[in-house]
């Protein structure tokens, strides 16, 4: 009997302590999916295999209900709001690029010329956090573990590896397609002094130059159901092509549209940025050790194919039924080389996107272009009707109005008076809803409605212009570019709502509709991990995820 109790004794001991050991996953896959609509995972639902999404949903949680919390919902500010659980008030990126008032000139929100780049002699890589005030869960992980976690960002866009990997990051690495591109994987000085040799072996080996192929549907274009018909005027017409219709001829067209941009505006950018992962989980031996490692990996052909096409396009479905497939590789590959259920993935979209406007349009759904720069010398005229000096509006940039404060002083102008001004001939303009005077957003209180709470946590006292409009739904800026396709900017639900998938290690199965936030993803990580977090955070662990 007694020899049955010290078993027994002996039995739980053991469980208890292997419990213990193997509490945290060894690996965090935190991905970004650029410009994915949540309808994108029901409304291709049944198109998708058994080992991408569907397998996320099935075995993990699905957060039906996630949305962006603040305005702008571009892409740096989203990358940079999903790591850190905070919004630009705190994470300073308020756009990819915005108007600094003291170099008087745009910025890029990875810019960094302190740094060198690596692997490209271009601009390209002179890229870093630098303008990212706060830290990420994967900050937080490295000071845990005594920098023995690792963290490694992938993004084909400099910002979607760069934001998500942080501040402390062992590297990141994102695609030279812009410019005159040589099709390379690089980085910067910022991580470390050279490329590793696993890099430039994959730069050399000729995977990127394979993919300038013929991109046509995956399956039969007549079972596209869930989408319009091929040829239609919404779509973007690439140099060289009567008509927006598969088959689209990477080859042949690339010389007239930009060499590697052609790969990375199709679906293979998404098959590119999994092979290059696959690589980096060998390499640096990822997920290896008991010590949790993150990784992050941004497909940002998705975004691309979406600004091009617009969300109706058998463009843009068969990308993600593409992607679905890149999922199940990636997820394969984990199960392989890290274990299955030894890892934890989560899953999002740095914003959403609105229906091309005259789609919408045909439809009788108002929607709109607003030509942004005729309203900037609309503007400048107008102030010079009232106080007789020319370019007192110096940028429009993230729909903001940055005014001329040296030239303000120097006549002794009432820089409040004029922003009245300002507003009032703003708010004149039909496809203009709101105005906002952005000294006053600070001084909202919490209680204000969804648009001032969004632009509460969009401001950035430093860095923001001096007047902010918000357009009518369904509007955004008119361009050559913009007149078919999408652009995303808005607090509309197009924009904010975006999925949020987990699954794997630590995490419970089941779905929620309860509204969850862009900032809950960090600190629900973060929790997970039993680690500080990110030191800016304001969103919320959402327990009812982690089991
Ligand atoms: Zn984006
Ligand atoms: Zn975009």
């Amino acid at each position: 009997m007694l020899k049955y109790i010290f078993l027994l004794l002996g039995l739980i001991l053991v469980s208890t302590t292997s419990q213990a050991q193997n509490e945290n996953p060894k690996l965090v896959v935190g991905i970004v999916v650029d410009q994915m609509r949540y309808d994108y995972l029901t409304r291709f639902y049944d198109k998708y295999g058994e080992g991408g999404f569907k397998r996320m949903i099935n075995e993990g949680f699905n957060c039906k209900n996630n949305h962006y919390n603040y305005i702008p919902t571009k892409t740096g500010p989203g990358h940079a709001s999903i790591f850190t659980g905070t919004t630009p008030k705190y994470h300073g990126i308020i756009g990819n690029d915005w108007y600094d008032k003291e170099l008087l000139r745009n910025v890029n929100c990875v810019e960094d010329n302190t740094v060198e780049p690596l692997g490209t002699d271009s601009n390209d890589g002179k890229k870093s956090p630098a303008y990212m005030l706060v830290s990420t869960f994967a900050d937080e992980n490295r000071i845990f573990t005594q920098m023995k976690g690792k963290t490694i960002g992938i993004s084909v866009k400099h910002r979607g590896a760069i934001f998500a990997a942080g501040h402390s990051a062992n590297a990141a690495y994102w695609w030279d397609y812009d410019h005159d591109g040589k099709g390379n994987w690089i980085s910067s000085s910022f991580y470390m002094e050279s490329l590793p040799e696993w890099v430039n072996e994959f730069n050399t080996s000729g995977i990127a130059q394979g993919y300038f192929k013929t991109w046509n549907p995956l399956y039969d274009i007549n079972s596209y159901e869930e989408s319009g018909t091929d040829a239609n005027r919404y779509e973007r017409v690439l140099k060289g092509e009567h008509q927006s219709v598969f088959p689209h001829k990477l080859e042949e067209l690339k010389i007239e549209n930009g060499g590697f941009h052609m790969v990375a505006n199709s679906p293979f950018g998404n098959s590119l940025t999994t092979d290059f992962t696959l690589k980096a989980i060998e390499a640096e031996q990822l997920g290896k050790d008991s010590i949790t490692d993150v990784l992050t990996v941004s497909y940002s052909s998705t975004d691309k194919v979406g600004h091009d096409y617009g969300p109706n396009s058998i463009e843009v479905e068969d990308t993600y039924l593409r992607l679905d497939l890149e999922l199940e590789r990636l997820f394969n590959a984990l199960d392989d080389k890290v274990g299955k259920g030894e890892y934890t993935v989560f899953l999002t979209s740095d914003h959403g996107a609105p229906h091309v406007p005259s789609y919408l349009e045909d439809n009788k759904i108002p929607s709109g272009l607003f030509d942004l720069n005729a309203m900037l010398e609309d503007l400048n005229a107008f102030l010079f009707e009232t106080y007789k000096v020319s370019d007192l509006a110096l940028s429009r940039i993230n729909n903001q109005i940055y005014l001329d404060h040296k030239k303000i002083e120097e006549h002794n102008f009432d820089l409040q008076a004029m922003k009245n001004v300002v507003s009032r001939k703003l708010l004149s303009y039909k496809l203009i809803s709101n105005v906002y005077i952005t000294s006053a957003i600070n001084q909202f209180p919490e209680s204000t409605g969804y648009q001032e709470a969004m632009l509460f946590k969009g401001h950035n006292q430093k860095r923001s212009g001096d007047v902010l409009f918000i357009f009518n739904t369904e509007v955004f800026k008119d361009s050559s570019w913009n007149r078919t396709g999408t652009d995303h900017h808005s607090g509309y639900n197009y924009d904010t709502h975006v999925p949020l998938l987990f699954f794997g290690k630590g995490i419970k199965h089941g779905q929620t509709l309860k509204r969850t936030n862009i900032t809950d993803i960090a600190p629900t990580m973060s929790a997970l991990l039993g680690i500080s977090f990110p030191n800016a955070s304001i969103g919320d662990p959402l327990d009812f995820v982690i089991d």
